[in-house]
């Protein structure tokens, strides 16, 4: 088999009724394509999935499975896949027919103007639905371009191209998935973005409900701190530390200020015992930051989040990252 240039990396979790349609539209699309490896990540999947995988793997050389021993998430998925892949451009993409396969090509020309990544807009996503649905998924988009800086009109769209040596720089922790292109981008990466295909799931059901709200919220948050913070902990949580001592620190003056001039007693108003609790906050929150920062620099952050059984048509590294 000719190198791959490209790698293409889909996650499967329960998707039995999606895998043989999206290979015969992928295989169609591989034609028109450079050299390309498929990697089919199955993240523990209980019905069929796996069977299927093992039966279009061992016709097709291009197919690579790497099988989960247990369901690890999206995230982790992805990471497998990136961690696997040999081509210069790597492009994940959903195994639920939601993505295009005929968007891989449109990706790449653009890529070809110089991107490191280009990212897919599914504009037309909402159009036959009701308007209440866009609302929560465009404030998200807003709000994540906001706070990141990364203004993407579709930070959820999975369908990317990625050059290789920028994807292999990021850490899959978490639930990372929706913000691979922020981190790219803080990383040095070029992103644009294009218009994207998209088409509503027919087959299997969507394996996130209404709970991913609060979580992509949070994830940010982490993606936030671990952008600004992560290799100084103790600038956060000393800062924390710090203004509960001046604020400790003002309360008892102003405690004071009243005893003498104003004869309140110390006991009278709160703010002594304000004082008290601002000063074991402050205390609390900079042995915090010590404590990270120690961990930090003695232990790193190696972290391993899947593990493997079994790689077909793929040299066995049964332990990674
Ligand atoms: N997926 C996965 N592991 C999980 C959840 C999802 O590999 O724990 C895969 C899933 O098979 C699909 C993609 O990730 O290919 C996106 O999932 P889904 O379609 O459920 O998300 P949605 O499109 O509803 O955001
Ligand atoms: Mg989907």
């Amino acid at each position: 088999m000719q190198k791959p240039l490209l790698s293409i990396i889909i996650p499967v979790y329960n998707e039995e009724d999606n895998i043989l349609p999206l290979w015969n539209e992928l295989k169609e699309t591989l034609t028109e394509l450079p050299p390309a490896e498929v990697i089919f990540v199955d993240d523990g999947s209980r019905d069929k999935s796996r069977e299927i995988l093992r039966g279009i793997a061992e016709k097709d050389i291009r197919i690579k499975v790497i099988f989960f021993q247990k369901n690890s998430g999206q995230t982790a998925a992805l990471g497998a896949g990136v961690h696997y892949a040999k081509g210069e451009v790597i492009v994940p993409m959903d195994s639920d027919l939601e993505n295009d396969p005929a968007d891989i090509k449109r990706l790449l020309k653009k890529m070809d103007e110089g991107f490191d990544v280009v990212s897919g807009w599914r504009r037309k996503r909402w159009a036959n639905q009701r308007f209440v649905r866009k609302i929560p998924s465009v404030i998200a988009s807003l709000m994540i371009s906001k706070i990141t800086g990364v203004p993407l009109h579709d930070h959820g769209c999975t369908i990317k191209a990625y050059k290789s040596d920028i994807i292999k720089q990021i850490d899959f922790l978490g639930e990372i998935h929706r913000f691979i292109s922020v981190y790219a981008s803080w990383y040095g990466a070029t992103v644009v973005e294009i218009e994207v295909n998209h088409r509503p799931r027919i087959h299997g059901v969507s394996k996130y409900g209404f709970g991913r709200v609060p979580k992509v919220v949070l994830d940010l948050l982490v993606a936030k701190f671990m952008m600004k913070y992560s290799t100084k902990p103790i600038h956060f949580f000393g800062m924390l530390g710090f203004f509960s001592f001046l604020f400790g620190g003002l309360s008892f003056l102003l405690a004071t200020f009243l005893r003498f001039y104003a004869h309140v007693s110390y006991i009278q108003t709160p703010l002594l015992l304000l004082t008290a609790l601002l000063f074991m906050a402050g205390l609390q929150f900079i042995s915090i930051g010590l404590i990270a920062d120690m961990i930090l620099r003695t232990r790193g952050s190696g972290y391993q989040t899947y593990r493997i059984k079994e790689v077909i048509n793929g040299e066995v590294d049964t332990v990674s990252k």
